[in-house]
């Protein structure tokens, strides 16, 4: 026991559930692989400005959600990144990636940070799959972001998901909306809720994704976003739609959803899953080619991405019974060292196992030749070497089976012929 718990709203993952993690992310990366999109990190933390330029000041996260500090009075204020695509963009902007490559695919599983009420699939530190295509928006682009979302998700075998697709049109489309949508709200102001109110001035399309069960019925006599798209939104969302449709990918058009950060222009999306309870979204993204303008670039950066709850997907996973067993896999060996002064000797048979690529585990608490195959067989050790006295004396050691029982008394090399032997036939199964 220690008198210091974890923080609120953060949690660890311990080894058995690792299983489960490294089981999604492995498909994941294998499938980033057959999109063709590759892996990005960049630092948890970035210069407080970047999140305020591209998030939107008015958005809930810049308002009310970052982890912000200045590490000494003096310096800039740094915050902990509570979402990807502005650390990436920067990333890519900085090293002038597209000098060597106009369109940049990439991914990336990693941790954000957000300070909101912790609850079940709402948590302060958490962790995104997402990818990132830079340098590229046109339909089939938005739609190859889309589709590398859903295969993994069908990879995963995941039931009852749903996504759903709106478009928010050009700035233009917007700006002409926004105006039409202010006329409409004004007479009813008085009736809007706090949070409607703070987004009426700086946006007020985000009034239209209350979640607050009393603004449904302003909400739902609106002007629609989706009567004021020009041709040219019209046409492009239509492009994509048919993308979708021809790859046998199930949507549903929504065209209340405008998604909460301010960068997202043409389509955006949302990715849901009734496997979820209350807190049901998984993911979502969308097409922000005005980001990189945010950011400083001299010109526009056609792009689209998108960003899934890995916490929430293993929930949705479990509920599913598609995880695999949470169980770490055992050694190849476990070396039985019956008399302790012959420790010396089967830690040296351990270290040469393990440079032959034999994974081997040896006791390390001293206890008794019982214990230590209670040990063997609690780990789902493969096999068990015995290590004595005698053993050392005739060069030859019982080599057990653990779950056959069988056993077999070998030279050290045949020892090491026998497991290496193992080990491959391990390492080529799926
Ligand atoms: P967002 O970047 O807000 O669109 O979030 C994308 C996805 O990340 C959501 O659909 C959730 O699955 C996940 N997510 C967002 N915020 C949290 C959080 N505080 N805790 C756990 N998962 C989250």
């Amino acid at each position: 026991m220690s008198s210091y718990q974890v923080v609120k709203g953060a949690r660890d993952i311990f080894p058995d559930e690792m299983v489960q993690w490294n089981y999604v992310e492995e498909v994941i990366c294998r499938l980033a692989g057959v999109f063709g999109f590759n892996e990005i990190r960049t630092p948890v933390f970035e210069y407080t400005e970047l999140f305020q330029r591209s998030i939107g000041a008015s958005t809930d996260i810049v308002g009310k959600e970052m982890f912000t500090f200045c590490p000494d009075g003096s310096e800039r204020s740094i915050t902990l990144r509570p979402e990807m695509t502005a650390g990436v963009m920067r990333a890519v902007l900085q090293k002038n990636l597209f000098a060597s490559a106009p369109v940049q695919k990439l991914y990336y599983i990693s941790e954000l940070f957000r300070k909101e009420r912790p609850q079940a699939g709402r948590q302060r530190q958490f962790t995104q799959f997402g990818a990132e295509l830079l340098g590229a928006s046109s339909p089939a682009a938005v739609a190859e972001v889309i589709m590398f979302m859903m295969q993994v998700f069908g990879e995963l075998g995941l039931d009852g998901l749903r996504l759903r697709i709106n478009s928010l049109g050009s700035a233009d489309d917007r700006r002409r909306y926004r105006e039409e949508l202010r006329s409409y709200l004004a007479p009813h102001y008085g009736m809007l809720d706090q949070a409607s109110r703070e987004r009426f001035e700086k946006n007020p399309l985000r009034i239209l994704d209350s979640k607050n069960p009393d603004m449904q019925e302003i909400v739902s006599g609106a002007p629609k976003l989706h009567e004021h798209l020009g041709d040219e939104a019209r046409r492009d969302f239509d492009q994509v739609l048919g993308y979708l449709a021809g790859r046998g990918i199930d949507f549903s058009i929504d065209h209340l959803l405008v998604r909460g950060l301010d960068y997202y222009s043409y389509t955006a999306f949302e990715v849901s899953c009734t496997a979820l309870g209350a807190q049901d979204a998984l993911g979502g993204g969308g097409r922000y080619d005005s980001l990189a303008l945010e950011l400083g670039s001299p010109k526009e950066v056609p792009a689209a991405g998108f960003a899934v709850g890995m916490e929430r997907l293993l929930i949705a996973m479990q509920k599913q019974r598609l995880l695999p067993e949470a169980v770490p896999p055992g050694p190849e060996v476990f070396i039985i060292v019956p008399q302790q002064e012959f420790f010396d000797h089967a830690f040296d048979i351990a270290a040469r196992l393990r440079s032959a690529g034999i994974g081997t585990t040896i006791d390390l608490a001293g206890r008794s030749m019982k214990a230590q195959l209670r040990e063997a067989n609690r780990m789902r050790a493969a096999s068990a070497l015995f290590v004595g006295g005698d053993e050392l004396a005739s060069g030859l050691f019982p080599l057990k089976d653990l779950a056959s029982s069988a056993q077999e008394a070998l030279s050290l090399d045949a020892v090491i012929g026998r497991l290496r032997h193992a080990s491959i036939i391990k390492t080529r199964q799926p």
